[in-house]
């Protein structure tokens, strides 16, 4: 009931902050306990230390590279039943642990308590649905691992992404060397722990945390890497293409990126249902969603109305600490994206129409907080990277110039989620058929993947594909061999 899931909330945000976490190497042969530490602070308030990371040296990369290499073939030839017994345990051990891990989930990455348990229902889903995949669809003999692969994970879904896409990498096969994002490394060794624990070899699942422009870029160079497992940043995803054109090999990408995420809302849209969907998409997890709504398009006879009721509601926002019950919004994860958000903020306060922000208490003094803030913009021209934040564009738009909005967004080269909100049947046939995107939301909000029922994924600078948690995902992860059991006659 949700009686106990608060009290097992409770008890978790206090056991872990009574506890000091650690994340450092685990090599198939070691833990590097030892070495130069670093504090990780809690950005909703930079005096409370949730504990230390030791970062991986090129010596502890080469010997985990040597032991996934020689892990390969033992984990390539372990039946699927025992990989997807691996994952279900995982499962298992994940919803015992839920406590601590959605205690470091809103200590380390800042996310409310409803959004922790989310992360650890979404990282459960994962572990189970990867496991059912391979038992159903796979054998040791057609279904060839690529090979060591590198998973590098962002910090946003620091518990969920990272699962998915190690538990993946693991069940088809292959052997694992992770790299969490530098903000996130106390979860995630708290994760390979349970792995290990679960039954996955320790020289099948290594982790390095460590910079991405060091560790990241020296696994992904490295030629024994097979396949590189990517969710961040655009631009990250292009560095990665470029060394692994380098390398001039075929090594399999699978890059889940950023977005310019717009919803479109004609005059026959419901007002009351498009607020509510507006702000959990703009604002929900501070706007540090890969697939939150940036943009917002609204037919210009309703948009007054709109606009006065999105703002009440923004008004009645509460931002603060996130391991408080009633906080809607917590902060941004460090001091740089603080930084570039307000950059951004400050720069479009001046182009804008108009500002509105939702007023800040002193709850977030001691934090990386900023403020949902709404614009009235003309056209998209400041907006030409994606802004990772509480932020939201609001346009104008009449009647006859939905193909000139549809065009607009298609211009922006992302295509991660778009939304519709429109009760006429053919104006949202019109718009779904000619917008390019990879999840389409239609008279909802425009967040939500949800594990084997509606598979994640986006179109141009928005990702590579095959979209994760559906059904094609865990085939890019291997190579198919052609076994023909029947004798085939010469022809
Ligand atoms: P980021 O691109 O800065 O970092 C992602 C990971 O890449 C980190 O682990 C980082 O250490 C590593 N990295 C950085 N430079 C590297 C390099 N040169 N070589 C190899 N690895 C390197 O992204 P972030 O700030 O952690 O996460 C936010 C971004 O992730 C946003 O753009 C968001 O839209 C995107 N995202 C996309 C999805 C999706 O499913 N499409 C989901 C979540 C987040």
């Amino acid at each position: 009931s949700s009686e106990h899931v608060l009290a097992a909330l409770q008890m978790g945000l206090q056991a872990s902050e009574q506890q000091q976490w650690t994340a450092f190497p685990l090599l198939g042969d070691a833990d590097v306990s030892t070495g130069d530490s670093q504090p990780v602070r809690n950005p909703a308030d930079h005096a409370d230390i949730v504990g230390q990371v030791i970062e991986a040296t090129p010596e502890h990369v080469e010997r985990a590279l040597q032991l996934a290499e020689a892990a390969a073939a033992r984990w390539a030839n372990t039946p699927v039943a025992d990989r997807a017994a691996c994952l279900n345990r995982m499962a298992e051990l994940m919803e015992d642990h839920m406590p601590a891990l959605m205690g470091l989930a809103v200590r380390e990455a800042g996310k409310t308590l409803s959004n922790a348990i989310a992360e650890v229902r979404e990282a459960v889903d994962f572990c189970r649905y990867y496991a059912a995949q391979i038992v159903a669809n796979f054998d040791n003999a057609t279904h060839q691992p690529l090979g060591p692969v590198v998973c590098i994970s962002p910090w946003n879904f620091p518990l969920a992404i990272f699962i998915g896409e190690v538990t993946a990498s693991l069940a088809a096969g292959n052997p694992v060397l992770a790299k969490p994002a530098e903000q996130t490394n106390l979860i995630a060794a708290y994760a390979v722990r349970l792995l290990h624990e679960a039954g996955v070899p320790r020289d099948v699942l290594q982790l390095l945390p460590g910079r991405g422009e060091i560790v990241g870029a020296a696994l992904t160079s490295d030629p024994r890497i097979q396949g590189v497992i990517f969710t961040g940043s655009t631009e990250v995803a292009q560095i990665i293409n470029r060394t692994l054109a380098k390398r001039g090999e075929d090594v399999v990408l699978v890059a889940e990126t950023g977005g310019q995420n717009a919803m479109i809302v004609d005059s026959s849209a419901l007002p009351e249902q498009v607020v509510t969907d507006v702000l959990s998409s703009a604002f929900d997890s501070a706007g540090q969603r890969c697939s939150a709504l940036r943009v917002l398009y609204l037919q210009s006879d309703i948009a007054d109305k709109v606009i006065a009721m999105i703002k009440g509601a923004m008004a009645e926002l509460t931002v603060g600490n996130p391991a408080q019950l009633n906080t809607d919004v917590g902060p941004v994860i460090d001091a740089e994206a603080q930084a570039g958000l307000l950059a951004h903020i400050d720069k479009m306060k001046s182009r804008a129409r108009w500002t509105y922000q939702t007023p800040l208490t002193e709850a977030c003094q001691h934090g990386t907080f900023v403020a949902p803030t709404l614009f009235e913009i003309d056209n998209l021209s400041d907006l030409t990277r994606e802004v990772f934040g509480p932020v939201l564009h609001v346009l104008r738009f009449e009647a006859n110039e939905l193909d000139k909005v549809v065009a607009e967004i298609n211009s922006t080269g992302y295509g991660l989620t778009h939304g519709i909100h429109s009760r006429i049947d053919e104006t949202i046939n019109d718009i779904v058929s000619k917008i390019k995107v990879g999840n389409v939301y239609v008279n909802r909000n425009i967040v939500g993947a949800v594990v084997g029922v509606q598979p994640f994924g986006g179109e141009g600078k928005s990702g590579t594909g095959p979209k994760a948690g559906g059904p094609f995902y865990l085939y890019r992860l291997t190579r198919a061999r052609w076994q023909p059991k029947l004798a085939l006659q010469p022809v």
